[in-house]
């Protein structure tokens, strides 16, 4: 591995990071192809702890939190709070579990409602299974599908999709010990996705919402919507709103400042948007020829090299940015002859 590469990983050795104030991150191991973290935050005081984001329900992730905990002087019985920032199993799933054992109080964006219900529904078969791929054939991609439907399915952990304790919901100010946190909702990576702004401390909980390595999935959630990428934008300018802080992310080093993060992924969408449109001008006309079209990750992959979940996710975001085109009147959208969602240009007026 390069001196790049190694840095570029060195947020996700388990060690305990002191970020000062009380405040202590720690990663969590995932079994994910790609993101080997999840960072949890441990809020202290005297008397116990709040933690951010709580881990995949997992043994290794269990353990690792126990024994990041009793280098604090603490244990998992000593947490009062999962403050969660959205509903992905590596975020959610060992809250729910840990509660079963020590009834720690459990929170949760309220707009994530709509998540757990499809969840539900799709394990319990009333809906299809084609989970972050509500419909493939909107987004003409059956093939994809076929491919999906052929594969083992099974998720990274057996977890309860139960209710959190409480359903927060925008603006509402948590008083914790030590400090008060502002509950922020910031919708577009799933649609119930919060952020924890404490503006005395300067500090953002960002969930994944904005990430410092990589770009966050758009809609990737069991409830998906159309205009995932239209809220992610407007989530982004209003993190903008809020005053500077730093970074604190779910996945990814803490680093100085999120305004600085949030102009360069504003950047990079304004880019994709660019490379969407012209892909749909070259001819391509549904998401997935789109997606084909376009070029992936830093590497500028062939979209045909990607990995299934990748190429999933892929046409996914493919779809979310012809949407905002859409909505931005430089595209229309029809429906196929096959029920595929068919782009094509709007002629500039001259
Ligand atoms: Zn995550």
């Amino acid at each position: 591995m390069s001196h790049a590469a190694a840095d570029r990983h060195a947020w996700t050795e388990p060690k305990v990071e002191d970020l000062g104030g009380g405040v202590h991150r720690i990663p969590l191991p995932l079994p994910l192809e790609g993101l080997k973290a999840v960072n949890v935050y441990a809020i202290t005081d005297p008397g116990g702890i709040d933690l951010i984001d709580a881990g995949i329900a997992l043994v290794p992730a269990r353990e690792r939190l126990t024994a990041a905990l009793r280098q604090l002087g603490y244990e998992l019985g000593d947490i009062r709070n999962f403050f969660v920032t959205h509903i992905h199993i590596d975020h959610y799933s060992l809250a729910v579990e840990l509660r079963k054992t020590f009834r720690t109080v459990v929170s949760l964006g309220d707009e994530e409602r709509a998540n757990l219900i499809a969840t539900r529904e799709m394990l319990n078969g009333s809906k299809g299974r084609f989970f972050g791929l509500a419909d493939p054939y909107r987004l003409g991609a059956k093939e994809l599908a076929d491919e999906f439907a052929a594969q083992d399915g099974r998720p990274p952990a057996i977890v309860d999709w139960e209710d959190p304790d409480h359903w927060v919901t925008d603006g509402t100010d948590l008083d914790l010990r030590t400090r008060t946190l502002r509950a922020v909702h910031t919708p577009g990576h799933t649609r119930g996705h919060l952020v924890y702004h404490d503006a005395a401390a300067k500090i953002l909980f960002a969930g994944d919402h904005v990430l410092p390595h990589i770009t966050p999935s758009i809609g990737f959630e069991a409830a998906g919507s159309r205009m995932a990428l239209r809220d992610y934008l407007g989530s982004l300018a209003r993190t903008l709103a809020l005053p500077d802080a730093r970074l604190l992310p779910a996945h990814g080093p803490v680093t100085g400042s999120t305004h600085e993060r949030v102009n360069e992924l504003l950047a990079h969408h304004d880019l994709r948007l660019a490379e969407t449109h012209q892909a749909v001008l070259a001819g391509n006309a549904t998401p997935y020829e789109v997606a084909r079209a376009i070029k992936w990750t830093r590497r500028h992959r062939l979209f045909r090299d990607l990995d299934l979940f990748s190429r999933v996710l892929a046409v996914n975001e493919t779809a979310a940015h012809l949407e905002v085109l859409a909505i931005r009147g430089q595209l229309t959208r029809e429906t196929g002859t096959d029920g595929a969602d068919v782009y094509q240009a709007v002629p500039l007026a001259n």
